[in-house]
């Protein structure tokens, strides 16, 4: 069996991969699955109340995580998945309180690293992946520092190489008119208003 199936198999079965993406290497547990994602939150030692960003292996699959897209998040999307993006949209009945801490928005992204597309592609739904350290850790970019971090508590780590990009995705609220920026990662606010054609605020309620 290939790494990657062995990993969907695990996923499946409500354990938890780490993969690399483009920013960082992410702790991945099914988005959908509520005792999965008890025990990443346990796993990480992060507050339940701090939501997750879930991972989508493509574009299309938006609209099944997301229950409105406004205009703005549309051309952001075009523009930037995959990519180094995590958009803040109202959430889908689907996502379970687990993965947003209870909010009503959900954190989403298509990340731009071809094991993590493949990985996703194979597991066919959304990956519940915050950065693979524990709470209040730097974040790990190659996969010996995931081991180093985390070691026999992750069921398997996929090995992609060091990550490209290695700070995070920069997230952007769009569930509130203009959108804002929650926090400044792979993508500069300059590149985000360029894309929009305005002055992006930067600031507000994220939860880290
Ligand atoms: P990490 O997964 O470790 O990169 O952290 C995820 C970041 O995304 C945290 O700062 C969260 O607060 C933020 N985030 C995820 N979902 C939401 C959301 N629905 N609203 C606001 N911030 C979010
Ligand atoms: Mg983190």
């Amino acid at each position: 069996m290939s790494e990657v199936a062995r990993a969907v198999a695990t996923l499946r079965d409500g354990g938890l991969v780490a993969f690399p993406t483009e920013t960082v290497y992410g702790l991945g547990a099914d988005a959908a699955n509520s005792e999965a994602l008890a025990r990443l939150f346990a796993v990480k030692g992060r507050p339940r109340e701090h939501p997750v960003i879930v991972h989508l292996g493509a574009v299309e699959d938006l609209d099944a995580w997301a229950r409105t897209v406004p205009t703005s998040a549309r051309r952001l999307v075009e523009v930037c998945w995959p990519g180094a993006l995590t958009l803040v949209l109202e959430r889908a009945d689907r996502v379970p309180d687990a993965a947003t801490g209870g909010l009503d928005t959900v954190g989403l992204r298509v990340p731009a690293h071809p094991l993590a597309l493949e990985l996703l592609g194979a597991f066919g739904g959304g990956l519940a992946a915050p950065s693979a350290n524990r709470f209040g850790r730097v974040s790990p970019t190659t996969a010996a520092a995931v081991a180093a971090e985390l070691g026999s508590e992750v069921d398997q780590i996929l090995d992609g190489g060091p990550c490209s990009i290695g700070v995070e995705s920069t997230i952007v609220d769009c569930t509130h008119g203009a959108p804002r920026i929650l926090r400044e990662g792979g993508i500069s606010r300059e590149r985000i208003g360029e894309i929009l054609g305005r002055e992006i605020d930067v600031g507000g309620a994220t939860r880290a």
